[in-house]
Order: C-alpha cells, then structure tokens, then sequence
C-alpha cells in the first residue's frame, strides 16, 4: 500500500482544499511546502499568506482530514506558518522600503472611533504573530500615546526617527512632538512634509503591515499619503446610523478617486449591551455599515460593540485587545483584524482592482515626446507640449472658477518632458523644460488625453 504514497499523491489530496478569501486551491496558490512522506506518515508545511489567517484552524483540519483519508498514510503532521506577501503595487518613491503593506484606517468623521479600532486591529495582528507598525497621521487629534499608554517619544538616530515599540507595535505619532496644550495649525504643504518624514525619516524596518491612522475626512493629509506612496488598501471605519454612513462615503468616494481600493467597511459602537443587566439596546443602531457594505460591493470586515471595557481600556494606556483578549470586544477586534488581513492579502496579490488601465512603461522616444504603454494593451503617444497646454494644476486653472488661467501662446513651440513620477496608485507627475513642475495627470485624465484616432472619436471634447 506505501507504495501508492508520494509527493504527487500528497499534493493532489491538498488541491482539494481551497482558500475561500483567494478563491484557489491551496496548491495552485503555492501554500503546499516541505511536503515529508516515509513510512506511512506524512508531513507538511502550508505557508499562508498572513499569520491572521481567519481560516488557519480550519484549514490545517481539512488538510489533516485529506491527508488521513489517502491510502498507507497512518499519520500527518501539518504545520502552518505565514509569509505575508508585499503588495505588488511599485513602490518608486522609496520610502519605508521595508514595509508590505500601507493601510490607512479611515473615518469620514471624528468621534466614530477610528484610533480605537486601529489601535486594536494593529495589536491583534501583532499577537497573531505579524511585524506591524502604527502610524498616527491624525495631526489634528492625535490620540495613540494615550490609548497606547506610550509616554517615551520616539528616539532619534541622525535625521531619522526610531519608532516606540508598545505591545509589540511600533509606533509613531504627532502626539509625541506637540507639548500638552498646543494645537497644530498647519496648511497642506506642511503637513506633506510630516508625512512624508513620517514614512520615509522613520526606520520602521521589516514590516507586514503598517496601520495608518488617518485624521478624519478628506484632506490633505488623505491626499499627501495617496500621491506619496501606493496604498495597499483602505479600511473605513464608521457607527452604523445612515447619517455617519452617509459621511463615511465620502471617504469611499475619496479613496475611489485616488485609486486605493477600500478593503472593507468597520462598524463600530454596533449596540450596547449593558455590563451590569445584559440588557441590549441599539444606541447607533446596528447593521447599518454591513448592509451600506453589501449594498456597495465593498467588504464588510465586522462589527465592534459599544462597550464600556473598550473605552475604559483605552484610556488606561492599554488596549481591550491586550487588556481583556477574550472578552467580546477584544473578540471582536481580533475578528475584524483577521478579516483586514485576509483582504490585504487578497489586493496584494491582486494588484490593481479596479480593473482600469493603468500605465505598464512610460518612455520618451524622442524629443518632445512622451509615450505610454497602457496595462491594457493601449498604446498612446503625446507631444510634451499639448499634455503642457492640458495641465490642470492650480497655476494654469483657477480652482475655483475653473478659468484657464495659462495661454498657449506662453508655452514654447519646442518643448519637452524633463520628468514623471508617479504618484501614488493613480496619476504621473510631468515635469517639462519650460520650468513647469506642478502638473497631476491621473491616468484617466491621460487615457482621455490620448491623441490616437480611436480614443479621439470616443471622446472627441477634451
Ligand atoms: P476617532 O479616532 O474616530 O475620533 P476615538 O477612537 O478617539 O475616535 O474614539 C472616540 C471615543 O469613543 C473615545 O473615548 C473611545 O474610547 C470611545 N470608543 C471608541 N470605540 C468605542 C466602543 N466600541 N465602545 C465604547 N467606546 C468607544
């Protein structure tokens, strides 16, 4: 009968075990290692994507289950482990190389617990046994010292910051740098600049994933951190009455416009149960981001009761999801965890979702030219000047108005395209050799711009 057992026969028993969050068997996806048989036992390695897994229990009891079930085979020995794979997204910028994923955690408004739920998250991942950073970009409000009980700042080593480690977490946060009663009152570029030392000034080392807790809204900060870098993935935090979902799209709405996908929808203060008589009462509401989540398409990652423990913890430094791991919410917090992770590793290893072209290769094939080969198959060629004479930045068009505000005839006849530069996840940054420097293109903007006969028929308005 020992005879029957080899490595294929493992292997064609482990391709009936499929990852229901990637959709493939675990042998395509290439989990299956160090794959051991003699004598009747058998002994694998299934390497996940994300020590996070939500099915890891599940799976290695299936497999145990398949293994079992093939002929000769009287022991198996399965042991999981987790290799959390860089998003595939370029990182040109450079900055924080080290680090897999970047995943904004974002709130269209203040007070929905957004910290809370990054702080937990970012603690549930790190016991699960993933390198997790936590980056406090809320300059506003920056609130992660505190839920974090952090009160060393961070170190310096020359120019560059060495994060503080809190329950296994490094982190970084504005909150270390603004002495007790001051307010920060900064305009966009500065805020930029902090970002990006944030990013790039910090050595935050080997990292799966680097949390970011965004401030709330649309601004600045969102936009800085989206053109700096690509972006896993966003998450959306939000309280489940249709007034803060109403607000929380416009976060959706934000991150769809700068191409970083959300990786799902988080509802906190998802009813009460009361500590002392158990009575439920749905303050918020309840279900409210799950069915805005369904109704979008979007992920719904869980939801997080409005629990006096969460807060209580939070404000003695010490986070529910440390303090009490078993208790609902840290319950909660870890399921939520799981479930981001499972989605990063879904958009790491999807790359773009959206499913819109994006640029493959840019070049400058001759002077005063710029070509773009599109991931598509597209292929669309510019004259540096008519992309110069399209620019949208606030220089040549009055914001608000709308005005063009650059003439033609200011523009050299002879011109040419001195740089590009990605920007995040969803335009290039063109600079030519009249000096001008200021100019996003997303890539939609780009495909509308291209001067081939076919796009030109589609969209013959520019
Ligand atoms: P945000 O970052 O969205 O402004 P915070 O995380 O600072 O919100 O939370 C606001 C307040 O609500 C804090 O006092 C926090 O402890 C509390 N809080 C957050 N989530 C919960 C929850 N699920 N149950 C109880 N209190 C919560």
């Amino acid at each position: 009968m020992n005879t029957a057992l080899s490595k294929e026969s493992v292997l064609g028993a482990l391709s009936a075990i499929r990852d229901p969050d990637l959709g493939k068997d675990i042998v395509t996806l290439g989990f299956v290692k160090d794959v051991k048989v003699a004598d009747g036992t058998v002994a694998v390695t299934i390497e996940l994507t994300t020590p996070a897994c939500p099915v890891k229990d599940s799976m290695r009891a299936d497999a145990r289950k398949a293994l079992l079930a093939l002929p000769g085979v009287r022991d198996a020995q399965v042991t999981m482990t987790a290799q959390v794979r860089p998003s595939r997204l370029e990182n040109k910028a450079r900055l924080a190389p080290g680090v897999r994923n970047i995943v904004p955690i974002a709130s269209g408004k203040g007070g929905v617990g957004k910290s809370t739920v990054s702080a937990n998250i970012a603690l549930a991942l790190a016991k699960l046994g993933a390198r997790v950073g936590l980056m406090d970009a809320d300059v506003y409000g920056p609130s992660l010292p505190t839920i974090l009980g952090a009160t060393t700042a961070p170190g310096q080593d020359g120019d560059r910051f060495v994060p503080v480690v809190r329950y296994g977490v490094k982190l970084l946060s504005m909150g270390f740098f603004i002495p007790p009663g001051e307010a920060v009152v900064w305009r966009g570029p500065m805020l930029h600049k902090t970002m990006e030392q944030f990013l790039g000034q910090t050595d935050w080392g080997e990292l799966d994933y680097l949390l970011v807790d965004l401030p709330p809204g649309t601004g600045d900060v969102q936009l800085s951190l989206c053109q700096m870098m690509p972006l896993t993935g966003a998450a959306v935090v939000s309280t489940p009455q249709d007034v803060a979902l109403t607000v929380a799209e416009k976060a959706v709405i934000m991150f769809g416009k700068l191409r970083t996908p959300v990786l799902g929808i988080i509802e906190n203060m998802s009813g009460f149960a009361c500590g002392k008589c158990g009575n439920h009462e749905d303050v918020f509401g309840v279900g409210g981001a799950e069915r805005y989540a369904k109704a979008k398409g979007l992920p719904f990652l869980g939801a997080i009761p409005l629990a006096t423990a969460i807060r209580e913890t939070s404000d003695a430094g010490t986070p529910i999801v440390e303090a009490a791991p078993d208790s609902p919410g840290g319950r909660a917090f870890t399921a939520v965890a799981k479930a981001l992770a499972a989605q990063v590793s879904i958009a790491a290893l999807a790359g773009p979702r959206d499913g819109k072209p994006e640029p493959a290769e840019v070049s400058r094939p001759a002077p005063g030219s710029l070509a773009i080969k599109w991931s598509d198959g597209h292929a669309s060629q510019y004259t540096a000047r008519e992309l110069r004479l399209a620019c949208r930045c606030a220089l040549c068009v009055e914001e608000m108005s709308g005005r063009a505000l650059l003439r033609a005839e200011s523009v050299p006849a002879l011109l040419d395209v001195r740089g590009v530069q990605p920007t995040g996840r969803y335009a290039l940054h063109i600079a030519f050799s009249d000096g001008h420097q200021t100019g996003i293109y997303t890539f939609d903007r780009l495909r509308e711009l291209c001067p081939c006969p076919e796009c030109r028929k589609k969209a013959p308005a520019r």
